[in-house]
């Protein structure tokens, strides 16, 4: 095999606690991930030596700055055969957004090369090199629905919370994710999530159970800054959501549904003022198509 397409997916925070302050300036965290389908399209070819990454999104880096990159790098610093690869990549996902796009490229990229060189490293290693690259960069490996606690980088898959209908609004603007860490004040976080009252109710698929319980408490910040972002959740409520909330730092905004008819109504109503809108759906683990 010379060469590999993968297609990588999305991720929403179903909830999103900060639960302490550590010496070096990192965050402890417990959050519920979620994989949606939302997918960039990353192919990976052999080449005989050097890695190459090529983009055509004007704020992705085709050099070493990209994570993709870096993952190749780590992959070919532990694999025993001498190689390289050609990497190209072509985003869906908003850049900046939220919705770990980098991340889920470099988790695509040390799976892609893993296959082309005969899967020479344990899944195991590849989860180390993963986290080695970053806590979302581990999440992606395996995707689905799953626990992140630590710095995000201790995981527990949770039972795959499938088919339920989101919509993501991504406004305009960049919210940066040290900026927004650096404002958070631990003894204002607002409303705390129920985390195990949620996996209680993904367990059970219980979608309004799971739609009461999401929180993201960096709400506080992002939110208490950009007020639009309130509104577009708002909005999502009077368009029929069952719940409506920010990914990661933002900011994405997203909205689940019970029904596909109005998601999709939604959605055209976002789309009459945003251009990153999207109606997609939660996808389960290892659901990352490849050709
Ligand atoms: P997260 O949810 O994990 O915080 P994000 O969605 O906020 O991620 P990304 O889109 O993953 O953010 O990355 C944003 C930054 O990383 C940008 O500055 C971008 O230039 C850089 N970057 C490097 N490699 C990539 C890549 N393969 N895809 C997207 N951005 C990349």
């Amino acid at each position: 095999m010379k060469g590999i397409t993968l297609y990588t997916p999305a991720k929403i925070n179903l909830s999103l606690d900060v639960t302490g302050r550590l010496p070096d300036g990192n965050h402890t965290l417990e959050t519920i991930m979620q994989s949606v389908s939302l997918y960039d399209i990353v192919t990976v070819e052999k080449r005989q030596s050097g890695i190459a990454v090529h983009c055509e999104h004007p704020y992705v880096p085709n050099d070493r700055r990209n994570i993709a990159y870096k993952a190749a790098e780590a992959f070919f610093s532990c694999c025993p055969e001498k190689g390289g690869a050609h990497i190209s990549i072509r985003k869906n996902i908003p850049v900046s957004s939220g919705m770990a796009g980098g991340s889920t490229n470099a988790a695509g990229v040390l799976k892609g090369l893993n296959q082309l060189y005969g899967n020479v490293l344990s899944e195991a290693r590849i989860l180390e090199l993963a986290r080695s690259l970053g806590a979302d960069v581990a999440f992606c490996v395996e995707g689905g629905t799953q626990l992140a606690r630590g710095i995000g980088d201790i995981l527990t898959q949770l039972p795959d919370l499938v088919n339920v209908e989101v919509v993501l609004v991504k406004p305009p603007f960049p919210i940066s994710t040290p900026w927004v860490y650096k404002q958070l004040d631990l003894n204002r976080l607002g409303e705390r999530p129920d985390t195990s009252g949620l996996i209680n109710a993904i367990t059970e698929m219980d979608l309004q159970g799971i739609a009461s319980r999401m929180r993201n408490v960096l709400e506080s910040v992002s939110v208490d800054k950009y007020p639009e972002l309130r509104e577009i959740m708002d909005r999502f409520l009077e368009y029929g959501a069952l719940a409506s909330r920010m990914s990661g730092s933002g900011p994405t905004i997203f909205g689940i549904f019970e029904e596909s008819k109005k998601a999709e109504a939604a959605k055209e109503q976002f789309l009459k003022d945003y251009r990153d809108v999207f109606h997609v759906k939660t996808i389960g683990r290892g659901e990352q198509v490849e050709w």
